[in-house]
């Protein structure tokens, strides 16, 4: 097999010794288990925070551990009557080629006919994630304006589509013309705006005329900055993500807290933060009902980006953090 461990604690932006690869023979399953090949590893920016000693809401992986994600891995052995060789699973094995596990920490690839990369992205973990903290804490409706950054990963993406399909108004912010092209043309938001070009304070407030109803936050940084003004009487900030501060050694600057807590009073404004799983046991057959048929139809578009080789994980998660990822970033595991 082939792993890799987290070697080092990263200060700020991780960079390649922070990583280590090993290698060794692939294991044996014992009776009752299962030997996992994978096939494809999903790149998370949770992650980041999990390379860090501080507990946050999980615990961190500890050096010389294996970096912990989620794959789709094909049965190569089963030792376990309910599971045959071939069947694709999903399971939080981390980066890594090989697994031998017990049954009840994997669950079979359900994507309602959809390409098995899904389960990670569009229909796995990351769209659950817009879906639900949607549905609890943002609920938009007809004619409010939603405003999601990140807005052509798997999280945003699916922000702005569902919030289209309230027939609400939709901005997305993202870095660079290729991926605001992607925001209007593929997933037809109203307005895309890159974070990069210009004051982004006037851009957005030239895209919202009527305020922001709704912002779900995945970044943090001068995009809430620019955002906290527009706040509506009785708006809702779902606070899924702040991939803005992951690599930072100090806080920011930005409205202070005294600032942000006279906004939250003054305009009724509703900061809900959230981690997907506490919805899972209310929400996660609905997200799958309803999310699944409209990917299969092409009403819901989704990108991915995959790279190739479990060495260029790193690289590729490091990239990630910086915006150089245009889509679900996955890795092709050989
Ligand atoms: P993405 O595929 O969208 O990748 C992250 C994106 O963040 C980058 O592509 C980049 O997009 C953007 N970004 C990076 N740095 C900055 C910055 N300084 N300012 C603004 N944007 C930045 O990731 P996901 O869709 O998987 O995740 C989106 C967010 O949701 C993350 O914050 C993640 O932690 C969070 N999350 C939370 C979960 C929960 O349960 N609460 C579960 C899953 C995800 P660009 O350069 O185009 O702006």
């Amino acid at each position: 097999y082939r792993q890799i461990v987290l070697a080092s604690r990263p200060k700020g932006v991780p960079v390649p010794n922070n990583f280590r690869l090993e290698t060794g023979a692939v294991p044996s399953p014992a009776e009752g288990q299962l030997l996992l090949r994978t096939q494809y590893l999903s790149l998370d920016p949770y992650m980041r925070g999990r390379m860090n000693a501080a507990e946050s809401y999980a615990a961190p992986v500890e050096v010389g551990e294996v970096m912990e994600g989620e794959v789709i891995a094909e049965i190569l052995a089963s030792r376990h009557p309910h599971y045959r060789q071939g069947e694709l699973v999903q399971a939080k094995i981390g980066w890594r080629t090989h697994a031998a596990v017990a049954p009840e920490t994997v669950r079979r690839v359900e994507t309602r006919g959809n390409a098995p990369t899904t389960a990670l992205g569009v229909l796995g973990m990351p769209g659950f994630t817009a879906f639900s903290g949607m549905r609890v804490i943002g609920r938009p409706s007809t004619g409010e304006t939603v405003v999601v950054a990140a807005a052509t990963g798997p999280v945003g993406s699916l922000v702005g589509q569902l919030a289209k399909r309230v027939g609400a108004r939709a901005i997305g912010i993202a870095s660079g013309a290729a991926k605001c092209a992607y925001i209007r043309d593929q997933l037809r938001f109203d307005v895309a705006i890159d974070r990069n070009s210009g004051r982004l304070s006037d851009a957005l407030a030239w895209a919202c005329p009527d305020g922001i109803d709704v912002y779900f936050e995945n970044v943090g940084g001068p995009v809430w900055d620019a955002v906290l003004p527009l706040l509506n009487r009785y708006a809702r900030v779902p606070v899924c993500g702040l991939i803005a501060h992951y690599n930072a050694a100090q806080s920011p600057p930005g409205p202070t807290s005294a600032e942000v807590m006279q906004t939250v009073l003054r305009r009724s404004v509703l900061i809900r933060g959230f981690i997907n799983a506490e919805f899972a046991t209310e929400h996660y057959d609905a997200f799958l009902e309803e999310v699944g048929p409209l990917v299969k139809s092409g009403d819901i578009r989704y990108r991915e980006e995959i790279v190739d080789g479990l060495e260029a994980a790193p690289n590729a998660f490091v990239g990630m953090l910086a915006g150089r990822n245009f889509g679900k970033l996955l890795v092709r595991v050989h």
